[in-house]
């Protein structure tokens, strides 16, 4: 198996449930282990700003799935969970599942880039993702604590803890290799 990190987002509807959910879909996947789900951070949008924050985390698993058939489930979860492609980009969803980091894979295909070309530039990816895993070295990249230190305080001050939000972590996963 390998590992895979998977970067949630929500900023409409019930954010917290549609993590929970989309975790538990994560969780079903064929062939695949949820590993630990980040404590949810509750972050300023990036990229368009006119828009409700959003509910961040991010999910390490185990998998035999493929980085082509892992993205192919991840965009199956967000259509299962009702997410629309419609508006701006980076504009308001319903889910965002991003496929950040594939052991061992390097790709730069059209419809897919591992490791995620834009994570390195966003606090609400790489403060969850250190959570899990800060020593994680990210090809072309660098160490995930590296990247965060490199932030400015600004994006930093953008992330907060969703301290009165139970943690995606408490979760009771279901093993789907059983
Ligand atoms: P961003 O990629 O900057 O976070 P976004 O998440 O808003 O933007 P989407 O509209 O959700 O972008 O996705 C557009 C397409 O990006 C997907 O259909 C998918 O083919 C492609 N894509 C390329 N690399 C990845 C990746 N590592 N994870 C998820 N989608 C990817
Ligand atoms: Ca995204
Ligand atoms: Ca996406």
């Amino acid at each position: 198996m390998k590992v895979a990190w998977i970067g949630l987002g929500s900023n409409q509807g019930d954010c917290r449930a549609v993590l929970r959910r989309a975790s538990a879909l994560l969780a079903r996947l064929p062939n695949t282990q949820l590993r630990a789900v980040s404590p949810i951070y509750q972050t300023a949008p990036w990229g368009n700003t006119d828009q409700p924050d959003f509910l961040n985390a991010v999910a390490k698993i185990a998998t035999d799935l493929s980085p082509r058939d892992l993205l192919e489930a991840l965009l199956d979860i967000e259509l299962q969970l009702g997410r629309e492609r419609v508006g701006p980009r980076w504009g308001p969803r319903l889910i965002d599942l991003d496929l950040l980091v594939y052991e061992g894979a390097n790709l730069d295909e059209p419809d897919l880039t591992v490791p995620h070309p834009r994570m390195h530039q966003r606090a609400f990816v790489l403060v969850p993702l250190a959570d899990l895993s800060p020593d994680l070295l990210v090809e072309g990249q660098g160490r995930v604590s590296a990247l965060l230190e490199a932030l400015d305080v600004a994006e930093l001050e953008a992330v907060r803890p969703a301290q009165d939000l139970p943690s995606c972590a408490s979760f009771d996963f279901k093993r789907s290799d059983q």
